[in-house]
């Protein structure tokens, strides 16, 4: 408890420096200073080069994903899931346990959606993806959670957010988040994997060790961030156990991402207390043509 307690006093200490990005200036009136579901997504995390890490894990939950948990369980680390609602129908126990073991639960959509500008022409169908989500999740959060989107594919239209606020519940959410770390495979010249995203590195059939790398090493370029990762596929827990213990070991500091002061300027007023990363780039048949046991 005492590494928690103080963990959150490092990252409080360092809210005022992470806040400087590029923002709104600061009013006096606390509901200017507020806001609601955003036109643009939310790409600033203000974690990178804090030495801080938000792991997020989207589109589950599945049968694997209670092996993520167990990981997540035995290195003490807590994490934000993104759900997808017909996921959680079908795993209701196994979203509740995300819930019961502090995780956050945060909404990705009722059916993953690619959120294009035809929603816009069908309200109505653009509410029903946010709320059947937040009709599951809303009862197994903590009282005071609070609630946070990300848009599938990261697709997302600036005339949404008018219409998500005029709901009374969905304007509670902070969102659409992005990530900093894990949306795309990178190499250096010489053959060293730079950066992974894990659903390209299995439809590549990388090793969760050479995918781990290019997480790992992204994330000490950038000395933290919000990390991109899925819960759903038979390796994901290899990955999450391959890239997570050096980090500890490091010193990193995970959070969730309420816990995050960068993210606090887009409450909403009253209310005190994110394939996102598989996107078929032609990149990836170059990388096809790599022999795994080749990447350094
Ligand atoms: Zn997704």
């Amino acid at each position: 408890m005492r590494k928690i307690a103080l963990a959150m006093g490092v990252l409080l200490a360092l809210s005022p420096p992470l806040a400087a990005g590029p923002k709104e200036t600061p009013k006096n009136n606390a509901d200017t200073r507020l806001a609601l579901l955003q036109e643009k997504t939310i790409f600033h995390s203000g974690l990178t080069h804090a030495h801080t890490i938000a792991l997020t894990f989207d589109d589950g939950p599945n049968a694997h994903t209670d092996e993520v948990l167990d990981a997540l369980k035995e290195m003490h680390v807590k994490a934000t899931f993104f759900i997808v609602g017909k996921e959680a129908h079908r795993h209701p126990e196994i979203l509740a346990r995300v819930a019961r073991e502090g995780h956050l639960l945060a909404n990705h959509s009722a059916t993953h959606a690619f959120l294009g500008s035809r929603y816009d022409a069908n309200p109505g169908m653009l509410l029903d993806q946010l709320r059947d989500v937040h009709d599951q999740i809303a009862p197994l959060m903590a009282k005071g959670d609070k609630f946070y989107f990300r848009a599938p594919y990261g697709e997302w239209k600036y005339a949404h957010a008018a219409i998500l606020n005029a709901d009374p519940e969905l304007r509670r959410y902070v969102g659409p988040i992005y990530w900093d770390v894990g949306g795309d495979i990178s190499m250096s010249r010489d053959g060293y994997v730079m950066s992974a995203a894990d659903w390209d590195c299995w439809h590549l059939h990388w090793s969760a060790r050479t995918c781990a790398k290019g997480y790992s090493r992204e994330i000490r370029r950038k000395d933290g961030g919000v990390v991109l990762m899925h819960c759903i596929h038979l390796r994901s827990a290899e990955l999450v156990r391959a890239v997570v213990p050096a980090l500890i070991e490091e010193g990193y500091t995970f959070v969730r991402l309420d816990q995050m002061p960068e993210y606090r300027q887009y409450e909403t007023p009253g209310d005190k207390g994110v394939a996102d990363a598989r996107p078929q780039r032609p990149q990836l048949q170059h990388l096809a043509a790599l022999r795994p046991e080749d990447i350094k």
